[in-house]
């Protein structure tokens, strides 16, 4: 064969082709998710050493930074007298030598070994009248020439050396020569967008002759994997469009807008177009796939609403599915109280009407109440199901059921879109999908993850909402309770929130009784204190809720499992304890719960330890900002892409190179090329290579989710 190399076939050549991997070194590489040619030439050094800023021993000068490259002459470790290891080793170039000093480092002594060629960054000093490192930066060089060093991740447990890998990586690129890597994005795409050909690529950022190199190498790395994603998403896109037919609406009847008109208060501009951007979906035959974003408190349930009483108004049914019970109670009181004056026409009444019918499915609901419902959205007399994943079990089936609305779901897949359509219809149409989410992710995630789904963001809250001031207290815990204590005695009420603190409190039952007696008991004696955790019973918590609600407790000790719904005006204060064991997200979630109604509402972050740099630059974040857009860009710069691929979502091994936060115009143009490439000139269905990496590409993840799914 003479065609250049695909990566489905370098993906096909087991490492053990390279000269020196036997059996041993192949299990060591299987052991780094390292198995064919492709994932080692995707194993991307985490750094280089420039050794055109090297500094000989003989120039260095105590008190500077230095990187400088030696042998090492001898390794010796002891303890202290308090028992801290200590490991010493010295060093030598052809100029001098030096000292290295490594302090509770005792590993140190395994992988530093005499004749060993390393790179030390660091502060030199001058001990007893001879140069030293403490604790300096090592990277190990092993053999390797050239001015740009590449440093590999390494697995000291797996036993590889950055320079094995530096040297297979090498030989692999080597015995790609005659063939070359072949390169699917035609040359005129490539040029306009300044990008370098993909041998070169592999070959620079494996063995760069310079920086710069570096640079290009990585841009067309990094536009590859994201073009990869960008063309899965829009291919599917595009099947669903041409394959899948969806229920039309029309908005004909009154019903929806007289839900509107019937409310206390005027839509907000955000509101209105995303409406707008509803119905325009639910008018086509083509199944909505939306996610409908916005904050905490902008008021996306009457989106939903909307949507939901649009399929009533044309004789189908809607359903709001929540992933927890509590979720969907508070989704049914919430609805059920909005439509409480809303009739539908019925024939079969005397005055031709009838009130609409909302009922409530969770596990929770039993026996013949349970049956009723059932049998009711069987013959299509309950118009609104909301309920949790207990909506789509085995046993519940719909009259005709035309959209769906899920709140706070991101592992809504494909299986499930079925069932509601085997489950949901009588005929094989798919019902609307309408997909809500008050975590804010950045646009350029929002792209990557839900790139095949519209995007309607609700940017806007409604007016009238006063600011919750937030201030992080590290002291005088005293002003915190103090101004609980004067809130309530004006008639307000204040949530506490306590972060499960030990792994074996998985429902944060001991950590919240313990905050609550203490309080009960100290600061806040005078007060009525309750208290919600995972381990009440649905029914308890239910009470407790009530109970806050109607302001028979002012004070709610809890932990997250309020995060996400509860809804009191009343409540103008929440103390968030060790906040530093919260992430940005989970943090402004909280924060949400107050700034409900007209009052001035405070939140307090509280900490009692040194926090790392890390929580210190979230709980920043959090004082300066409200908006939960810029807060989510924030936690992308801070957290990486991890936080938004849930633990076991495929598409997070996709980006190794590529970073959400730091390419997002990468994102861009990727998702440009991917629509040019799919639906333009171009065409993908003209680009054998291309259509069959992409192929693969899916193949590969389809693996390596079964093999997640498996272990
Ligand atoms: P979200 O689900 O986006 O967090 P909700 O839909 O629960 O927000 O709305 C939060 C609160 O704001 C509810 O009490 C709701 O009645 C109210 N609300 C929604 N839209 C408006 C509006 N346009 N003007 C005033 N209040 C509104
Ligand atoms: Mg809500």
């Amino acid at each position: 064969m003479t065609d250049p190399i695909s990566l489905r076939e370098l993906d096909a050549i087991g490492v053990d082709r390279l000269q020196g991997i036997g059996e041993q070194r192949r299990t060591s590489l299987e052991e780094a998710q390292i198995h064919s040619i492709f994932e080692l030439l995707t194993h991307y050094p985490r750094r280089y050493i420039d050794r055109s800023h090297e500094a000989k021993l003989a120039d260095v000068q105590p008190g500077q930074e230095a990187m400088v490259v030696g042998d090492i002459e001898s390794v010796t470790s002891r303890r202290t007298r308090n028992r801290k290891p200590i490991v010493e080793a010295s060093l030598s170039d052809e100029t001098g030598t030096m000292d290295l000093v490594f302090f509770n480092q005792a590993w140190r002594a395994k992988q530093l070994s005499q004749g060993l060629t390393v790179a030390l960054f660091g502060k030199v000093d001058r001990y007893r009248g001879r140069l030293q490192m403490t604790n300096p930066l090592v990277d190990l060089v092993g053999d390797r020439t050239g001015r740009i060093v590449a440093i590999y991740p390494q697995s000291n447990k797996a036993g590889l050396t950055t320079w094995d890998i530096g040297r297979w990586c090498t030989e692999a690129l080597r015995r790609c020569q005659t063939r070359q890597i072949a390169d699917p994005i035609p040359e005129n795409f490539r040029d306009k967008m300044g990008l370098v050909d993909r041998m070169s690529a592999f070959e620079a950022i494996h063995q760069p002759s310079s920086m710069s190199e570096v640079v290009g190498a990585r841009d067309r790395l990094v536009l590859d994997e994201l073009l990869r994603v960008q063309l899965v998403l829009r291919m599917r896109k595009m099947r669903r469009l041409h394959h899948a037919l969806g229920v039309k609406h029309s908005n004909q009847g009154d019903l929806p807008d007289q839900f509107i008109r019937g409310l206390p208060f005027d839509l907000t501009a955000a509101q209105q177009r995303t409406i707008a951007e509803v119905s325009a979906d639910l008018e086509s035959d083509q199944p909505m796939h939306r996610l409908l974003q916005g904050d905490v408190g902008a008021g996306k349930t009457l989106v939903a609403m909307y949507a939901m009483l649009m399929a009533v108004a044309n004789g189908h049914q809607g359903a709001l599915m929540a992933p927890t019970e509590v979720l969907a109670e508070q989704h049914y009181l919430n609805l059920f109280e909005l439509a409480k004056h809303l009739e539908i026409p019925d024939e079969s009444t005397l005055t031709g009407k009838r009130p609409l019918s909302i009922k409530l499915l969770t596990n929770g609901v039993a026996g013949t109440d349970r049956s009723q419902i059932l049998k009711g959205m069987h013959d299509g007399s309950v118009d609104l199901a909301i309920g949790t994943h207990a909506l789509i079990q085995d046993g519940v089936n719909f009259s005709s059921l035309s959209v769906v609305v899920v709140d706070e779901q991101h592992r809504f897949g494909v299986e499930q879109r079925s069932v509601l359509r085997e489950r949901g219809r009588p005929d094989e149409r798919f019902p609307h999908l309408l997909v809500m989410t008050a975590t804010p992710i950045p646009r350029t995630a929002a792209m990557t993850v839900y790139g095949d789904l519209d995007v309607s963001t609700l940017n806007e809250l409604p007016p009238g909402r006063s600011p919750i001031a937030t201030r992080w207290v590290s002291d005088e815990l005293v002003s915190v309770w103090e101004h609980v204590r004067s809130e309530v005695d004006q008639g307000r009420q204040a949530y506490v929130v306590c972060p499960l603190i030990e792994e074996s409190d998985k429902l944060g039952a001991s950590s919240a009784e313990k905050t609550r007696q203490e309080l009960a008991e100290g600061e806040l004696s005078e007060l009525r204190v309750g208290i919600l955790h995972g381990r009440l019973s649905a029914s308890e918590k239910q009470q407790t809720m009530d109970s806050f609600r109607e302001g028979d407790l002012d004070v709610l000790v809890a932990t997250t499992v309020i995060e996400v719904g509860v809804d009191v005006a009343n409540a103008t204060t929440m103390v968030i304890l060790s906040a530093d064991r919260f992430g940005i997200a989970q943090l402004h979630q909280l924060r949400g719960r107050v700034g409900r109604g007209s009052h001035d509402s405070t939140c307090f972050l509280v900490t009692t330890e040194e926090v790392s740099s890390d929580a210190d630059a979230r709980l920043r974040a959090l004082e300066e900002s409200t908006d939960g857009f810029a807060l989510a860009e924030r936690d992308l710069e801070l957290r990486g892409e991890g936080t938004i691929f849930e633990q076991r979502q495929s598409g997070r091994n996709d980006l190794k190179l590529a970073s959400l936060a730091r390419d997002r115009i990468w994102v861009e143009r990727a998702r440009a090329l991917a629509a040019e490439l799919v639906d333009g000139q171009g065409s993908i269905d003209q680009n054998m290579p291309l259509e069959d990496e992409v192929r693969w590409f899916v193949e590969r993840r389809d693996d390596e989710a079964e093999n997640l799914s498996r272990g």
